[in-house]
Order: C-alpha cells, then structure tokens, then sequence
C-alpha cells in the first residue's frame, strides 16, 4: 500500500459481525517489520562475523593436530599460531563491541559529571599512536580547560574509535589532527582529522549502521568489527550531541562530535583560599 511514496503494510482481520455481515479490522504493521527485519538481519550479520575467524581457528587447529610433530619449523609453527592468535583477538573484539553496544541500548541516560575531555583524547592518541607503529604524524590542540557533562568512559570509547579509524584508514605517510575545542555556538567540539583514503559521500549516512563497512574487503583486513561507529553514535545521542561527518575521497576526512551549550560545564574557577 501506498502512502506519502511510501511502502506499508497492513494485516487485514476478517470476523463474522451478526447476520450477514463481517467487520474487518485493519492494523498498520509497517514499524513491527521493519524492527523485526532490522533484528533478523542484525542476528545474521553477528552469526556471519564470528563464522569467519572461528572457519580459519579450526582449519588451522585441524591442519596442526594432523601434522607429524616435526613436519613444521619453528618459524611456520610461530605463523600459524600467529595467524590464530589474531583471529582470537578478532573475535574477542567482536563480543567487547557487542556487549558495549548492547549496554548503550539498555542503560538509561544519566548526565553525569563534569568530564576532561582534554585528558580522555590523551589517553585515546596514546592508543592511536601505538596502532599506527609510527606510521604516521599526530597533531593535537587541546583546550585544557573545557569540560562538558558526561560519561567518561562512553566518551572515551567514541573518541577512541573515531582515532582508531583515522589510523586505519589513513596510508602510511598521513596525518591524523584532533582537536578539542569551544564552538561558535557556545558549545564544543572534538574534532578528529585524517588525511586518508576519504568516504564516497553516497555512503556517508549509513556509516553509523552497525557491521556497514564502505570497502567491505579493505575494512575486515584491518582489523575492525564494523560497529565502532555504531558506538560513537550512541554515546553521541546519549549526550545530545551530534556527529558530523565530512570527507572527500583520497583527500581525508573529518569526524566532529559536536557538543550544545546546554552541556558545557562553566569555567573552574581559582581555587577557594584554604580557612583555618
Ligand atoms: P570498522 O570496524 O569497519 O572500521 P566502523 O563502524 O568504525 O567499522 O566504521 C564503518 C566504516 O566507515 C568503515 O568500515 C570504513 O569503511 C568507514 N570509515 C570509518 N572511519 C573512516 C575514516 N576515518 N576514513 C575513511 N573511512 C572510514
């Protein structure tokens, strides 16, 4: 059926209604469909993400328990364990960011206190740095003062997965810029800055979906579990920000997460002189 060029669906109900007569009643389905589609196809996408590396875990497992004991040098055996142990940690990562994200979705919102965010971006390059092995240069201007109403450890994970990207898709050579800073508006924002491979704008809106990945081969081989946007979403959300996007392909891309005014914390101001 349609209404507004829009597809819906309806369940008609027919019931005898006295003699002759029928009463059919009609309920609009559409929001119940597309919840469970989104559900069915969120179950296969998990069950398709773990079949990947555990296929690879047990080939290996089996090819190692029907080899003689000397038919590999120490250096192939070390390969293959090496190749099984990033696997493990692919799937490890997995359940983290299924268990983050499920916790997100069943927490209720609090505000929470006053957060350095200054201090949480420290602690997310360090991250990034070690990912990156010194493959590329980091640059970060932090306003030391500015604080905002939050969840640390929420927002810690949003900027450390918007750096984690930049890292990862950013060629070797690149530069990766964050930036911490009051907004025009009276807001602020963190801003993270990449000189990577960029973004087709056509896939800029279904970045936050959960497992969508824009080059779905290039993205698996680096490692990540396709939900890290999805997180930086939702603790985006659960602090009445927003997260803008901006990129052009082979030039690099920009992921702000923008703060309103409302959650700007007033300057620190000197400290009380101590009484006696
Ligand atoms: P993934 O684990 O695949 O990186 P994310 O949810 O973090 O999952 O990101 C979704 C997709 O967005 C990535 O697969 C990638 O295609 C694209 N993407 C994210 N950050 C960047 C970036 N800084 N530059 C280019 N593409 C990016």
């Amino acid at each position: 059926l349609g209404h507004g060029g829009a597809a819906r669906t309806l369940s008609l109900h027919l019931a005898p209604y006295g003699v002759g007569q029928f009463l059919m009643v009609t309920r609009d389905i559409t929001q119940i469909e597309r919840l469970e589609n989104t559900r069915k196809d969120f179950v296969a996408n998990v069950s398709h993400e773990l079949r990947t590396p555990l296929t690879v875990l047990s080939g290996f497992v089996e090819t190692l328990q029907d080899l003689p004991g000397d038919a590999l040098t120490g250096e192939q055996r070390r390969h293959y364990l090496d190749l099984m142990a990033q696997q493990t940690r692919n799937m490890q990562a997995l359940v983290s960011d299924l268990l983050t994200l499920s916790s997100l979705e069943s927490t209720p919102n609090q505000e929470g206190g006053p957060v350095p965010v200054a201090a949480l971006v420290r602690t997310a390059l360090a991250q990034a740095q070690a990912l990156s092995g010194g493959r590329h240069t980091f640059d970060a201007r932090l306003d030391e003062t500015l604080r905002i109403r939050g969840q640390d450890t929420e927002l810690a994970s949003a900027i450390g997965n918007l750096l984690t990207n930049a890292v990862r898709y950013t060629p070797p050579g690149g530069s990766i810029t964050v930036l911490w800073e009051p907004a025009p508006d009276g807001g602020a924002a963190c801003r993270v800055r990449d000189t990577g491979i960029g973004i087709d704008p056509a896939d800029i809106p279904r970045l936050t979906e959960r497992f969508f990945r824009a080059d779905r081969g290039r993205s698996r081989a680096t490692g990540g579990t396709g939900l890290g946007l999805a997180i930086a979403k939702h603790v985006v959300m659960r602090h009445d920000a927003t997260l803008d996007i901006r990129s052009t392909p082979g030039e690099g891309s920009v992921f702000s997460i923008l703060f309103p005014a409302a959650r700007v914390c007033p300057p620190a101001g000197p400290a009380a002189p101590a009484r006696d």
